[in-house]
């Protein structure tokens, strides 16, 4: 998709521009304490049908060091960098500066192609300063008022047929793509747990910690509003922060609806945090929330919140961690991680835990490993089918990643028998790091040659 970056020097109207194209009002930003207002991104499609994104990078003036953070510079250069269109955002009224002459030579530099507006023609100066754009060496100026809505559509007519031929000329992303690992995109963290457990105040710990960049960006569902956390070039994509912070107060009473909610954001995301009262204990709604997560086989790292407070209680942490396994039974390989939203404590080390688990989720490994495990496992001690029966499996493969699913070939048409796809997983957990997630079986029936309907030779290989 086609990638625009709003650039230009603090107070030329670029976030009057970049709300004026995208039709939305932002305000979640203001209310997290500890965050840095710098890049914003949303997806924006017209009423034609083009769609593009939209950056707005924030205050980007290169001859201002001091008032602008490093982070947020670097990060603006790189977005220039990573763009396909820049609008260089100049107050007309204001005339050429230096640093909008500074921003157009980085423009240059980088072989980007550009548009320049010239904002603020509702003013007199402004009309006046309009011509002056052109001095910017970029044929193209749109005389702009982002308050006053002047302008616009044709600066959208521009936007929209580069937007065409872009779409044109780079492929839409193939279903593989999906499958390049965690640490080429973003990972979708879902938040999820009872009312008052401290999903809010999490989530307000994770993001104050990570004070790089910060960004809030339009959901993929209606209504929903994400928000972006970068760390060391990874993206952590919280899922409907908004629903996190408002307080529901529904006939439905908010046990209920924290399910509903949690079954909604689990949807979208990649890795399930469930986060449950440690002073307390995990509920049976905490584990039904949980049990969701694993269902639909997301990543799932347990919380166990307010440790700060149930500590004291709580001496003896190993048979506490033993207690909270026994409510999510169906969890056991979901890391644990006790910490408190309140003073911090453990906070800063759950991203690197989410992206363990998330890295788990999409492991792949490789058949001929897959069969070795397999076959040592079953030699001698033929694993039972649902019907009770010894089955026989002939070959193994891992089928997909998302969570790690493995399709056995066998004898016959029949399923695991539940404790024997638990002893499989086992071997598999030993045999690599699938912490955090859910692993799947399969069992397909081997088969047969239409010809002659006879059975292979038992040890012959099967391939589909
Ligand atoms: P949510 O409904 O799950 O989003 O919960 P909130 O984040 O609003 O927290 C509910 C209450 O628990 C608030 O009064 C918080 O201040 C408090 N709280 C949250 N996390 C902690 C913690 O780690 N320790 C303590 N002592 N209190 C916490």
């Amino acid at each position: 998709m086609l990638r625009v970056a709003i650039v230009g020097r603090p107070n030329v109207g670029k976030s009057a521009l970049f709300n004026r194209i995208f039709r939305k009002r932002r305000s979640l930003v203001h209310d997290l304490p500890g965050m840095t207002r710098d890049v914003v991104e949303e997806e924006v499609t017209l009423s034609t049908g083009e769609s593009f994104v939209l950056i707005d990078t924030g205050g980007f003036d290169p001859s201002d060091r001091g008032a602008i953070p490093d982070a947020v510079r670097s990060r603006a250069l790189a977005e220039i960098e990573r763009c396909d269109l820049a609008l260089l955002v100049i107050d007309a009224s204001a005339g050429v500066l230096p640093g909008d002459r500074k921003a157009a030579r980085g423009i240059r530099e980088a072989g980007k192609d550009c548009l320049v507006l010239a904002n603020k023609i509702d003013r007199r100066e402004g009309e006046e300063g309009e011509p002056e754009a052109y001095e910017l060496g970029f044929p193209e100026v749109f005389g702009v008022s982002a308050e006053h809505n002047l302008g616009i559509s044709e600066l959208l007519d521009a936007i929209a047929s580069r937007a065409r031929k872009h779409a044109q000329e780079i492929p839409a992303p193939k279903a593989g793509e999906a499958e390049e690992g965690p640490s080429a995109r973003e990972i979708a963290v879902a938040i999820v747990g009872r009312p008052n457990v401290g999903k809010s105040s999490l989530l307000n710990a994770i993001v104050g910690f990570e004070r790089t960049i910060v960004s809030e960006t339009a959901g993929t569902t209606r209504d929903s509003v994400d928000i972006v956390v970068s760390r060391a070039g990874r993206r952590f994509r919280f899922i409907d922060t908004a629903g996190i912070r408002r307080r529901g107060k529904t006939e439905q009473g908010p046990e209920v609806l924290s399910v509903v909610a949690a079954r909604k954001r689990l949807e979208r995301c990649d890795v399930a945090l469930v986060v449950f009262d440690a002073v307390g204990g995990p509920t049976s709604q905490d584990s039904t929330i949980a049990s969701y997560a694993v269902e639909s086989g997301k990543a799932l790292l347990l919380i166990g919140n307010k440790w700060d407070l149930a500590a004291e209680t709580k001496k003896d942490v190993k048979n506490f961690r033993l207690d909270v396994y026994e409510k999510f039974p169906f969890a056991k390989f979901a890391p644990l991680v006790l910490l408190s939203a309140k003073t911090g404590r453990g906070v800063a080390q759950l991203p690197a835990e989410i992206f363990r688990v998330a890295e788990n989720r999409e492991r792949r490994l490789p058949t001929a490993q897959i069969n070795r495990l397999v076959t040592n496992e079953f030699r001698g001690r033929m694993p039972k089918g649902e019907s009770g029966r010894p089955l026989k499996v002939l070959y193994a493969s891992q089928t997909k990643t998302s969570p790690p699913t493995f399709s056995l070939v066998a004898s016959r048409a029949d399923g695991l028998y539940f404790s024997e796809s638990r002893r499989l997983e086992n071997v598999l957990r030993r045999a690599a790091d699938f912490a955090g997630t859910p692993i799947v079986f399969h069992v397909v029936a081997r088969k047969r040659r239409p010809a002659d309907g006879k059975r292979r030779r038992p040890g012959s290989s099967v391939r589909e």
